[in-house]
């Protein structure tokens, strides 16, 4: 086991019981952090990943929240203070993808997927806020997309412009939690394979998808959770404590973009 970047923190991994969240929980875990595991709905998922830290040695909890809430996100963080303690390092992971065209979009899943996207983000920086700012240290790491950067896939248009909203609260969160201490910074994921990506999708058509996005990245193949996590687990750690307000793309060199400006 690794000795540690991150012994004696306590993390927050919002939608931790899946996918990439699944992989920062035990990246971080491995590393020495005592982590807290959202999930929303799937208790099972998150009891596994909370057993695996457990069997490693690492302190961990399950919290479900539906982080579209504000009274489920303050619950959610007071039970996961009570049991390992204040939040060092909050990772705003969950998010949903509801795709649709303009002339298509159903305005209910839209709205809904802000709710998750956006103000999840909002609602969990502002719940542990305050404990970071006493202890005048924290590290926040938002999980945006290169959609936000003008990806040409079809039907991700709405999606795009709530990781848009991501980028900028990034910014701002910054500059509002700077002066004490708290660095928040953005990872940019291409295509990553998860249940996010594949529900709905036949075997086939997934087959498909990952060999025409690879054809179109520099390193000709698509991404994988861990590809993630390394880079989430850098942000969370005090080697990146100069940086705050970055946006770090992970996408094996995307070169199917709207615009290069
Ligand atoms: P995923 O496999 O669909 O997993 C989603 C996770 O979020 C699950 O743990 C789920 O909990 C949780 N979640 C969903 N809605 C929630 C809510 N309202 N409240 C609390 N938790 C909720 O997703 P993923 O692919 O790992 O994506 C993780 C993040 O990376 C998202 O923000 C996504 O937009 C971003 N991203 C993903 C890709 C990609 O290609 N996969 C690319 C760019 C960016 P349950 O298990 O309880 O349902």
């Amino acid at each position: 086991m690794n000795s540690g970047r991150f012994k004696g923190r306590v993390a927050l991994v919002t939608g931790g019981s899946r996918g990439i969240g699944r992989a920062v929980a035990e990246l971080l875990s491995q590393e020495g952090a005592s982590v807290a595991v959202n999930y929303r709905a799937r208790a099972e998922e998150a009891a596994a990943v909370v057993e695996a830290i457990r069997d490693q040695g690492r302190q961990a909890v399950a919290v479900k929240a539906d982080v579209a809430s504000r009274p489920e996100v303050d619950a959610m963080v007071e039970q996961a203070c009570s049991a390992l303690g204040p939040i060092d390092i909050l990772v705003n992971n969950a998010g949903l993808l509801a795709t649709g065209t303009l002339l298509q979009y159903e305005p209910d899943e839209f709205e809904r997927m802000w709710r998750v996207n956006v103000n999840g983000v909002l609602h969990a920086t502002a719940a542990v806020a305050p404990s970071m700012i006493e202890k005048k240290y924290g590290r926040i790491v938002n999980l945006s997309s290169i959609a936000a950067l003008g990806t040409a896939v079809p039907e991700t248009t709405l999606y795009a412009a709530t990781k848009g909203a991501v980028q900028i609260l990034t910014k701002r969160f910054a500059l509002e939690l700077g002066p004490h201490g708290i660095t928040v910074n953005a990872v940019l994921p291409g295509l990553i394979l998860t249940d996010m990506v594949s529900e709905g999708h036949t075997e086939e058509e997934m087959q498909r998808r990952i060999e025409a996005v690879s054809r179109k990245s520099l390193l000709g193949r698509v991404g994988e959770p861990g590809d993630i996590a390394s880079v989430v687990a850098f942000l969370a750690s005090d080697e990146s404590g100069f940086m705050t307000g970055q946006f770090l793309t992970a996408d094996g060199g995307r070169t199917d973009l709207l615009t290069h400006a």
